[in-house]
């Protein structure tokens, strides 16, 4: 999400809506591809959508429940999908607590600890415009911006500084707070101080992080309120308490800050006013401290709301998830966001957690990626290397969708003349997109130019069949089903995946031997008399099936 600002000291009017921006990535996704629906879209917006638990077994997430529109029902998660907890870290936590058998038991509720946060000082100051050695009231003034890194008791701070000529004595309410009112912009920039410039420093102290498994009960931690929400799930319990490393690190950065302020004013008490934020008034000397090293620029204690760490990743019995944010004791279910956080440092948190869910997305990707083995070559897929023999009289196509192959029509064979195949490897990537669509791989046929190719391919060449419905079987034989070297040997078993999902084919020739090997099973051990060399085709004949990666190499 990028957006420019409309004018100095202002951010810019999208800063606190990614919503229309998801939902033109929705519409983008939908518009795409309008024939085949639902099954070529990737983005989904559920709208009106309350999870309220999840059901697992056998180590996996299987079931989602939810509240839709004030109906209750589950979704079932099927083997092959993984689930994603991004609800936010008090509600991924709550979740884990609930619905995950996660959090320690030895306080009553399940309690989950690591829950670190931000500790948080607004400390504003106005600084003449003299001691910048600039002029009284210019048209136009650049904000300005910069980040002064700290540390102490072994934490981490950081103040993010910025200026302004705007706002009267809080330009935060127009940089943070404000979604910028077109209208009023001319009046925004017209409504600056000819002698001040306003500098807020907002100081950002790391929390030190516990353990997330074995929470510290004088630590911060969350567990479950007997307080039920509207659909009658426990609520969750939120302790923050800062410890007195913790106060000590505030102490000093808010000390840091006092210091910073007086420097930029060349530590001249004439040219710097510090503002109260009980009054809202401008003090000439800098607040004192109470005996805690506080004061009213202080925020308490989750107002960042940059909580973490309750689902922390690390190693197995330390730790809730792994380096992939995989909860330890599920297969399918990951977390994204802060909740992973092992240690907060000072940062502000959404860059980590963006590239923490890039990783995840990664991992899950690769997980579910099927891989040819290695040495193959990808066929070409220029239209000159293949030829469709079509049936008379019909008008089969294959469509090209970047490097995916779909058929369209019937009937025909869509043959790959650049290369014969005689002892061969063949790798093959394809998905049906609804039951009962129908295709197959035709191996060891002859050219397309032969004399009555179509039906010498049928009878002298194989095809390795795709029809998870098996059309026209013969009674009691599955020799017309997915796996099947067609017409000649039923596959052995039938790992096929559902329509929509990809499914990989091995196929391995040897001499007379022909192997079907189906996302990672064997299902056929063919021994055959007909042709040991030939070309290969992809069969148009029913229904829509897409192909890619299509890969080969041949053995000696
Ligand atoms: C006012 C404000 C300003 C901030 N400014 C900054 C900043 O400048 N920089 C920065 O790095 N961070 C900032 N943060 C923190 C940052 O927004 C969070 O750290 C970040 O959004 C957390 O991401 P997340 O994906 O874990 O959760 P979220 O962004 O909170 O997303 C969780 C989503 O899940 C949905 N949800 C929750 N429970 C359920 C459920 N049971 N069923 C269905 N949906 C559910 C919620 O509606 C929400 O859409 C700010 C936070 C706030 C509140």
């Amino acid at each position: 999400m990028q957006g420019s600002a409309p004018g100095p000291g202002l951010f810019p009017f999208d800063k606190f809506s990614s919503t229309p921006w998801i939902i033109d990535g929705v519409r983008d996704d939908a518009a795409t591809d309008t024939a085949r629906g639902d099954l070529s879209r990737r983005l989904f917006l559920v709208p009106r959508t309350q999870v309220v638990g999840l059901a697992t077994s056998g180590g996996r997430v299987t079931g989602i429940d939810l509240v839709t529109a004030g109906t209750r029902t589950t979704l079932p998660v099927p083997a092959s999908c993984a689930v994603i907890l991004a609800a936010g870290t008090i509600e991924n936590t709550r979740l884990a607590l609930t619905s995950l058998g996660l959090g320690d038991t030895r306080f009553g509720a399940p309690r989950l600890g690591n829950l670190i946060g931000h500790l948080h000082s607004n400390i504003t100051v106005r600084i003449r415009r003299a001691a910048f050695g600039l002029p009284a009231a210019a048209d136009s003034l650049e904000t300005t911006a910069f980040l002064v890194r700290g540390s102490a008791s072994g934490r981490r701070f950081h103040l993010q500084v910025s200026a302004a000529a705007v706002g009267g004595s809080d330009p935060e309410r127009n940089m943070w707070q404000q979604v910028p009112d077109i209208d009023t912009l001319d009046h925004i920039r017209a409504n600056q101080d000819p002698d001040w410039i306003v500098v807020v420093f907002r100081g950002i102290g790391e929390m030190g992080p516990g353990t997330a498994l074995s929470p510290d009960p004088a630590r911060s931690w969350i567990d479950l309120s007997p307080e039920t929400d509207q659909f009658g799930a426990q609520r969750a319990y939120v302790n923050l308490v800062a410890t007195g490393d913790d106060m000590t690190l505030w102490t000093r950065m808010d000390q840091a800050t006092f210091t910073l302020a007086a420097a930029l004013s060349g530590n001249d008490p004439k040219n710097i006013e510090y503002l109260d934020r009980r009054t809202n008034t401008w003090q000439a000397t800098a607040p004192v401290p109470d005996a805690g090293g506080g004061g009213s620029w202080r925020d308490g204690l989750g107002s960042t709301h940059h909580e973490a760490g309750p689902l922390a990743m690390g190693t197995p019995g330390t730790s809730v998830t792994d380096s992939a944010g995989r909860f330890h004791h599920l297969t399918n279910a990951y977390v994204a966001g802060p909740a992973l956080f092992p240690a907060l440092g000072s940062a502000n948190p959404s860059l980590t957690a963006l590239s923490l869910a890039r990783r995840t997305a990664q991992a899950i990707v690769t997980e579910r990626t099927l891989t040819p083995p290695p040495g193959l070559t990808p066929l070409s897929l220029a239209p000159g290397d293949w030829t469709m023999i079509a049936a008379p009289g019909t008008n089969p196509a294959m469509r090209r969708l970047g490097q995916i192959l779909e058929t369209a029509g019937s009937y025909g064979l869509y043959s790959y003349h650049a290369q014969q195949f005689a002892d061969a490897t063949i790798w093959i990537e394809w998905r049906e997109l609804a039951a009962g669509d129908n295709s197959g791989i035709y191996l060891r046929i002859p050219d397309p130019t032969a004399p009555d190719a179509l039906h010498q391919a049928d009878v002298n060449g194989h095809e390795i069949q795709i029809d998870d419905l098996g059309a026209g079987n013969p009674a009691g034989l599955d020799i017309h089903r997915t796996g099947a070297i067609y017409g000649l040997q039923a596959a052995s078993s039938f790992p096929a995946h559902p329509a929509g999902q990809w499914n990989s084919y091995l196929i391995e020739t040897r001499g007379t031997t022909i192997r079907v090997t189906l996302n990672g099973t064997l299902v056929n051990d063919y021994t055959s008399n007909r042709a040991t060399t030939g070309f290969l085709a992809l069969q148009v004949h029913s229904g829509t099936i897409q192909y890619r990666n299509l890969r080969a190499t041949t053995t000696p």
